[in-house]
């Protein structure tokens, strides 16, 4: 084989190997955000301040909701802010977003972090606290 075609394999390889793990976390996050039950806006608080007691972050993090299908976590001028759509409210949603910012994925914009570690990360963090939270 020449040189090229190893090389071209190689890297063919490790991209597919890095976009299965990114795919299966969202697999794992589709199949988490399905079992988990629908919650109403008043519920938010209660979740968010749970995983902020888990780890200890005791800044404030503000929620806003859109109907524009996105879910995400940022820091914006120093402040913690989730984005929620409406449609997907559930407690895994809630949960998940919350992790970000308490397991400090925010604090800086990281996308290779982002996509190896960290959604990866939340993904297996939500999907075993809604499975404990199912068997309790
Ligand atoms: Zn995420």
């Amino acid at each position: 084989m020449k040189k090229d075609t190893k090389k071209a394999i190689a890297l063919l390889s490790l991209v597919g190997t890095l976009g299965g793990y990114f795919f299966g976390a969202n697999a794992l996050n589709s199949l988490t955000f399905q079992m988990s039950p629908r919650i109403e806006k008043s519920q938010v608080e209660e979740i968010i301040e749970r995983e902020k007691t888990k780890q200890g972050f005791d800044k404030n993090i503000e929620v806003r909701f859109n109907n524009v299908g996105i879910n995400r976590a940022k820091k914006e001028d120093g402040r913690y802010v989730i984005m929620i759509n409406e449609r997907d409210l559930t407690r895994a949603t809630v949960t998940h977003e919350a992790y970000h910012i308490v397991d400090g994925h925010v604090e800086s914009y990281n996308r290779p972090l982002y996509f190896l570690m960290w959604e990866p990360k939340t993904a297996a963090y939500t999907f075993v606290d809604e499975m404990k939270r199912k068997l309790n």
